[in-house]
């Protein structure tokens, strides 16, 4: 597997000179599998720029991990959709607000966007599946976890010939038993399926990253950050490499830079994170932060 960083920045857009190292578009990571087959993470404004490179009709899956803007905001602008002859499945979480191809199509309602999702030639097929159900996509396993986020929000796990890509953003962690058994009593009475729930417990979010040979995991915030942004949906620096430790991965890229953070303050929270493990192997683990254009083999 080839895995490429087309947006790595949360939250909205950030261009500017203090983000040319880690990159200003928002998520989207391109997946090229053992046999060439393309598979695309997320569709922020990072897919116009991967658009840029497809050249021709594209026949792709598009795995959403959510519907909030910095996830789907570059779909309207990605070249292949007005290509005649391409076609994606997207794919994303059961039991949002409205449903995915509702959220797709209502952002590029005549208000926002001068074309309709049904005027582009693109021939889309929209999926939604519940948590913890896993499908084939281009040869590839993936299986799906929920994300503990304000909507509903997948993480994915792509294995391919032994290799394993797990993607865990808009994640934040179950600091208190409370709130985790709170959520659970919520999601029963919402009647949702049973191993939905069980995805919720930190154990079961371990072993879903477990031997991670990739692990792109949220890192909005630093330590500090994260005490005034509790149940916001995201992570720390410390939280993820916590996960990557546990889950014996073994590279951790840190993911959904905050856009208030500039390629020094990121470089100085990982310093603060990992220490001297930056960049270098240590127990096994090489943690470092995604950067836009960075490209890993697998
Ligand atoms: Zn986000
Ligand atoms: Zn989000």
């Amino acid at each position: 597997m080839r895995v490429k960083f087309w947006g790595t920045r949360g939250t909205r857009p950030t261009p500017g000179r203090n983000t040319l190292r880690y990159g200003g578009n928002t998520a989207c990571v391109e997946v090229r599998t053992q046999t060439g087959e393309l598979i695309i993470i997320d569709s922020g404004s990072g897919i116009c720029e991967l658009g840029n490179e497809l050249s021709g009709p594209v026949n792709a899956h598009l795995l959403i991990s959510h519907t909030h803007w910095d996830h789907i905001q570059g779909f309207p602008f990605f070249g292949p959709n007005f290509v005649r002859g391409s076609r994606l499945t997207v794919i994303g979480p059961k039991g949002s607000m409205k449903s995915l191809q509702s959220a797709f199509a209502d952002q590029m309602d005549p208000v926002y966007f001068p074309l309709t999702m049904d005027q582009m030639p693109v021939e889309l097929e929209f999926r939604e599946l519940n948590a913890g159900e896993s499908f084939e996509a281009g040869g590839v396993t993936v299986t799906t976890h929920t994300m503990h986020h304000p909507i509903a929000t997948f993480g994915y796990r792509l294995e391919d010939d032994g290799k394993v890509f797990v993607f865990a953003t808009d994640q934040e962690p179950y600091a208190d038993p409370e709130e985790l058994t709170e959520k659970v009593a919520q999601l029963k009475r919402e009647g949702r399926p049973p191993e939905e729930l069980e995805a919720l417990w930190p154990n079961r979010y371990i072993d879903w990253c477990r031997d991670a040979d990739l692990l792109v995991h949220d890192a909005q915030y630093s330590a500090e950050e994260y005490r005034h942004h509790v149940g916001w949906g995201h992570s720390s620096f410390e939280y993820a490499l916590l996960v990557a430790r546990q889950a014996a991965a073994r590279q951790l890229a840190f993911f959904h830079h905050d856009p208030m953070h500039s390629d020094h303050d990121i470089e100085a929270m990982v310093e603060e994170a990992v220490g001297s493990e930056a960049h270098r192997k240590h127990r096994g683990l090489i943690a470092f932060p995604a950067a836009e254009g960075q490209e890993i083999v697998l």
